[in-house]
């Protein structure tokens, strides 16, 4: 099946030769696709009908609003797409003074077993394509007719697990003729695949690499994410280090605080020994309780103890503000309660 909307303007330049098309036609497809963000052939209508006709071999995505949920304290809305073959995924709309933002899913469940995460216990079900993670930010944006101006890859999956894809997700997203984000508005967060992380600092994209680190050492990060067993923190950071070299991007490191297990200041002070020398900045999350695992949240002093022994360190760190704590709480949640619903339905 050739998929339309994960094709870049070359390869659609190619398609519309096989099709004895002239190529400035997939100059235009293209416009509707990633600009005007149509869901059908029809609605092309500079497109002569024939050669319509002859594109309806090739499937347009699209997602189907499965639910919604909206946050009365902060309007983040969390939404639930159903993808062609059934499965879901979930997206989050969250709306900031300096614009749009969206948290878009990378692949349907996780292999990754990161413990405190709600997203993986079910499992890796399948990557997403490239025209599936376009999906979720072009619905979006259609349905509340507000411009996205910020997209980040912290929903459920690992983007590096699914490079190939994510790399013509980016292009898509980036460059000209599509919604043209701004590579600096956008930010990959993974668990740490370090041959990965080294292929994409070679890509040399403006894109913010956020690293999920959540320990200071790595017995501490091996209790919480298997990852850590593959690569050493050490080889991770060095990772980090090659990628702001050869981008110049800061990284952001994500530090989830769960009580009595990553956040007391002697973890504080150990993790800034080790980032110390790495131009970066440290996001503290306290942990959303996930109900089928036991970890506990960080209280608000232990958060804010954790924040200022970092800083005395000379390190650069914020506290996550959480958004929608109203609505369906963390990553992954709305996407399993949905699951469990309808198994017990059927
Ligand atoms: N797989 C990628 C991106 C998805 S998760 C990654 O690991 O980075 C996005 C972020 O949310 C990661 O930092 C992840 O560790 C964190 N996260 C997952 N579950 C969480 C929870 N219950 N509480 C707080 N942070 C969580």
């Amino acid at each position: 099946m050739t998929d339309i909307k994960s094709m870049n303007i070359e390869e659609l330049k190619e398609l519309m030769q096989t099709l004895g098309e002239k190529t400035f036609r997939a100059k235009q497809i293209y416009s509707w696709l990633h600009e005007h963000l149509v869901v059908s052939y029809d609605e092309m209508t500079n497109i002569p009908a024939k050669l319509r006709e002859k594109l309806s071999v090739y499937p347009i995505t699209s997602l189907r609003i499965a639910d919604v949920q909206t946050s009365k304290i902060d309007g983040t809305r969390k939404y639930l797409f159903q993808l062609a073959d059934g499965n879901v995924i979930e997206s989050v709309l969250m709306r900031y003074k300096h614009g749009n933002s969206v948290c878009i899913s990378s692949q349907v469940g996780c292999r990754m077993g990161c413990r405190f995460c709600a997203s993986t216990i079910g499992g890796l079900t399948r990557n997403l394509l490239p025209s599936e993670m376009l999906d979720q930010i072009y619905s979006i944006q259609k349905e509340t007719g507000e411009r996205v101006s910020n997209i980040v890859l912290m929903g459920t999956g690992e983007p590096l697990d699914n490079y190939e894809n994510l790399l013509r997700f980016l292009q898509i997203l980036t460059e000209d003729g599509g919604l043209h984000i701004s590579q600096r508005n956008v930010t990959v967060s993974t668990c740490g695949i370090v041959p990965r992380i080294l292929e994409l600092a070679e890509e040399k994209m403006q894109i913010t690499l956020a690293l999920s680190l959540h320990a200071p050492n790595d017995e501490k990060r091996q209790e919480l994410m298997p990852i850590a067993r593959k690569y050493a923190m050490d080889e991770v950071l060095d990772a980090c280090r090659v990628y702001f070299q050869k981008t110049g991007r800061r990284i952001t490191f994500e530090y989830s605080l769960v009580a009595g297990v990553n956040d007391s200041q002697e973890n504080a002070r150990e993790l800034s020994d080790r980032i110390r020398d790495i131009n970066c900045h440290v996001n503290l999350i306290p942990v959303n309780p996930v109900k089928e695992r036991s970890y506990q949240r960080s209280t608000r002093q232990a958060v804010e103890n954790f924040k200022i022994k970092l800083e005395k360190c000379g390190i650069n760190v914020t506290i996550r503000r959480e958004m929608g704590s109203d609505i369906d709480g963390a990553c992954g949640q709305l996407r399993k309660s949905y699951m469990e619903k309808t198994e017990s339905e059927k």
